[in-house]
């Protein structure tokens, strides 16, 4: 990514909006969720909020929920129990409502290959209602440096340009809420860099609420204000990435992470200390 696209992706490209309080309702509130698959219970009983202008990574092993969760979130799978609220409107009242101001991206969700950058940014602007959706698309184009691939088709941008198409169509919306499947995990460090600063950008500035899943919990440490650990369905551990390690006696996030992860029966320990722990 060459230098403009740096500048465009780091500095404000629009008047900004009036900071938004991170006192404002929640972007997110889950309540008591549970989801039972015939005899699997992929979440038992978890709640948690995503602030507005808040960044939350929500963590775990493979099985652990975490999509279960997404999937919930985005209103494609139907709880077995419990509430989301996104903005105060709960999804199951008010489903369209509550979806209006929420966005996704993930490496596996990737935009219709056959569509150009700029055919699928149009497109998902008409399916969101977007109003001046030709200036929104202009300016996404310049932010996330793809206005020279405008015309290309989004089966043969590379992995990185691809992740910047994603997440301007998950920006199309203005979304309160942002939910982030591992979003640098197909770009080189420079650009996951430049990419982990605009979204920090989008939550400090715009008060957007971003529930974020990685792997990489160097990642973690440096972007989310708080984490959640999933284990088999359930939050085990929650608090600031950068004061859990040292809280629970491990040198590191992942050393911590990979502890949570093969003990997950000591579930009702480790909330015990984070309480503790709680400033
Ligand atoms: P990963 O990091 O591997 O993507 P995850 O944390 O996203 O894992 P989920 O995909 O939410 O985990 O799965 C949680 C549990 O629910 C797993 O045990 C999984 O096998 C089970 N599961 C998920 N979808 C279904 C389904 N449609 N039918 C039955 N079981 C399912």
């Amino acid at each position: 990514m060459h230098n403009r696209a740096m500048n465009s992706l780091t500095e404000k490209s629009a008047p900004s909006p009036a900071p938004v309080s991170r006192n404002d309702r929640p972007a997110l509130v889950v309540a008591n969720l549970r989801k039972k698959y015939a005899s699997v219970t992929a979440l038992d009983d978890v709640s948690f909020t995503v602030g507005r202008g808040e960044i939350v990574g929500l963590l775990g092993p493979n099985g652990a929920g975490k999509t279960t969760t997404i999937n919930m979130i985005l209103g494609v799978l139907e709880p077995t129990g419990g509430s989301v609220a996104i903005d105060d409107v709960d999804i199951a009242k008010d489903r369209a409502r509550a979806l209006k101001r929420t966005n996704f991206a993930a490496v596996y969700a990737s935009l219709p290959g056959n569509l150009t950058v700029s055919e699928n940014l149009k497109f998902f602007g008409l399916l969101y209602g977007i109003e001046s959706l030709r200036a929104r698309v202009d300016e996404l184009l310049e932010e996330f440096d793809l206005a020279r691939l405008r015309n290309t088709k989004c089966g043969l941008l590379s992995s990185g340009e691809q992740t910047r198409a994603a997440l301007a169509k998950a920006l199309l919306n203005k979304p309160t809420l942002l939910l982030l499947d591992e979003p640098t995990a197909s770009l080189d460090p420079s650009a996951a860099q430049t990419i982990r600063e605009r979204i920090k950008q989008l939550a400090s500035r715009d008060g957007c609420g971003i529930l974020w899943t990685s792997h990489n919990m160097l990642e973690v440490q440096s972007v989310c204000d708080r984490v959640l650990f999933l284990s088999r369905g359930k939050v085990l551990l929650e608090g600031d990435p950068r004061l859990l390690p040292q809280a629970h006696g491990a040198s590191s996030l992942e050393e911590l992470f990979i502890r949570v992860a093969r003990e997950p029966l000591a579930g009702g320990d480790w909330m015990a200390v984070a309480a503790d722990s709680a400033p």
